[in-house]
């Protein structure tokens, strides 16, 4: 690797502390790729666990590759140096086990462009070596990762920690006589493991799915495996540096999944089923934590439903340690510990009502009331709050203007309750208003529902801004439309995708070119309200008891868009 490319990671280096340097003499060797920059890999904690997990192992090392950096990237081209691992710069083709923890669907581009920049052929079918093995986990493996099926050899449905810790395994128990498919086929009845090259998409001439085939010696579904108790597995990012979103805390998962079942939302179904972890385990990973920094990141889907939160954040509080919480959202918390964060800590208050009308939200399982919300910011208004940050969705299915209308009238509402309670000072606690584009999700109720045009979610967007455009202290962010269609193409998407995302990387990462000379089209993946009879391309990932409980939650709303 070329010098000054080597000192740009050399600098990333020098601030981390936990990094772990192996020599490979007869290891199995994994390079763990987070397909984009370090800023957002270094505070992903089931990739730091995973890099931990393995390298725990006496008989395996992990290093770690990112999306490069916009300067390392330069270099990389100017250089002609191939893409290599942060901690010994070796070239990722020399492992024995590429892995990519994909946690976005918009990452899937970037996988591709890591490969290409790997000098490694993208398709599974063309590469004939036994090494290195391509493998794909992250919570994208647990749902759709079709679009990326022929790139990889196996894929991870589930947490993944068991599934690679047994792959290695095998991979030191192989007869390296053997060859890289029945190496591969073996774990084909595993639960944890896909095989994609086990199955075939069938197509109609009018290009709707109609089968994803097994093979001949296909025996057995892919399932999905659990860990089901997290104190097997420890979650703590004891990799550290100040160079990421989270760099002043070290972060500790404590529960896992979600008991709610919004319609819109893939944890309750894709991260199994809702369990934490023991107030005991948590409090050994924070004494080992304490050495290093005060603060502690409290991670989970819905940290809220823990059970023993309140235990727990005493506990943290009588060790001398400082707790955040990067994702609490405060809707869900009991009123006595809602109490006790916001008297204890300054935090911005984050509400997910997720829609403005009562009817949509209960819609959306998600049967918050207007008075609940107003009560809980009136609750706090007395607190340490320096900032309230709302979440909705638009374009949920049923969707009408009143429903948006209903979003600008609550907002307005919250904001005037604070300048009451606040004396008129409404700039004391500002509004940060989140508007994001509803997405249809595999393995969710909603995975039928089309997604609104990126005109009308324009449209939307336009309408909501203007409405504060004279209001100070209320700041609208939003999503951008077109990037929203293409994260609900890339979720549904099938193996022909794949086509389009190699037209996008060879027009220059530019995505209407890249459609444009495909025949792929957008809207078939993303705006058709399907029927019950639609075959999903991730359909051999679901059981059939699965997808009829899903459709019976989404038939009620199926009919009341037939009847549009
Ligand atoms: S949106 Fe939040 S509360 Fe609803 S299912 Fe997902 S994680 Fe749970």
């Amino acid at each position: 690797m070329k010098t000054q490319l080597a000192d740009l990671f050399e600098r990333k280096l020098s601030r981390e502390t936990g990094t772990i340097r192996k020599d490979f003499g007869g290891r199995v060797s994994v390079a763990l790729i987070y397909p984009n920059y370090y800023y957002l890999g270094m505070s992903n904690l089931g990739f730091l666990s995973i890099y931990q997990s393995i390298n725990k192992r006496n008989d395996a090392l992990c290093e770690r590759g990112f999306l490069p950096d916009p300067g390392e990237e330069t270099e990389l081209v100017q250089t002609g140096s191939n893409y290599c691992t942060l901690e010994s710069r070796t070239p990722i083709s020399r492992f024995n086990i590429i892995g990519f923890s994909v946690s976005f669907e918009i990452d899937y581009l970037n996988v591709l462009k890591i490969l290409r920049m790997a000098k490694i052929a993208p398709l599974a079918k063309d590469r004939y070596q036994f090494f290195p093995l391509l493998i794909m986990g992250g919570i994208c493996a647990s749902y759709n990762p079709e679009p990326l099926a022929d790139v990889f050899d196996v894929i991870f449905p589930g947490d993944g920690f068991r599934s690679i810790n047994l792959f290695i395994d095998k991979i030191i128990n192989s007869n390296e006589t053997g060859s890289k498919e029945d190496f591969i086929n073996q774990f084909s009845e595993l639960p944890g493991y896909y095989i994609p090259a086990q199955f075939e998409p069938v197509y109609e001439k009018n290009a709707s799915l109609t089968q994803v085939k097994p093979a001949p010696t296909f025996r057995k579904s892919p399932e999905h495996e659990w860990i089901s108790n997290l104190d097997d597995f420890p979650c703590m990012s004891e990799l550290l540096t100040p160079d990421t979103e989270f760099g002043d805390m070290i972060l500790i998962e404590i529960s896992r999944g979600c008991p709610r079942n919004c319609s819109f939302c893939v944890i309750s179904e894709c991260y199994g089923k809702f369990r934490f972890r023991s107030v005991e385990a948590i409090i050994n990973q924070i004494d080992r934590g304490l050495n290093f920094r005060k603060k502690f990141g409290l991670i989970g889907a819905n940290i809220a439903d823990h059970p023993k939160l309140q235990e727990l954040i005493d506990a943290i509080h009588g060790k001398g340690g400082q707790i955040a919480f990067p994702s609490l959202r405060l809707d869900l918390l009991k009123p006595d510990i809602l109490k006790r964060i916001s008297e204890e800590m300054q935090i911005t208050i984050t509400l997910a009502p997720e829609a403005g009308s009562e009817r949509l939200r209960q819609l959306i399982n998600k049967p918050i009331s207007q008075q609940q919300i107003e009560n809980i910011i009136i609750n706090l208004m007395h607190s340490r709050f320096r900032k309230i940050k709302l979440y909705f969705m638009i374009g949920l299915p049923t969707e009408e203007k009143q429903d948006i209308e209903d979003i600008i009238s609550m907002v307005k509402r919250i904001k005037h309750n604070i300048a009451s309670i606040h004396k008129r000072k409404p700039h004391s606690a500002p509004i940060v208003l989140s508007i994001n584009c509803f997405v249809p999700k595999p393995f969710t109720p909603f995975q039928w529902a089309p997604m609104e045009s990126v005109k009308k979610l324009k449209e939307k967007i336009n309408f909501i801004k203007k409405s504060f455009k004279k209001e100070l202290f209320v700041d609208v962010i939003h999503d951008v439309p077109k990037w929203a269609l293409i994260q609900g193409l890339l979720a549904r998407g099938d193996r022909k995708v794949l086509f389009l995302l190699q037209s996008v990387i060879d027009h220059g990462n530019d995505w209407n070119k890249g459609i444009a000379h495909t025949n792929v089209n957008t809207a078939f993946y993303t705006q058709r309200n399907r029927n019950h009879d639609e075959v999903f391309s991730w359909d051999h990932l679901m059981s059939e008891e699965m997808k009829q409980r899903l459709w019976r939650k989404y038939d009620p709303v199926y009919q009341q868009l037939e009847m549009k």
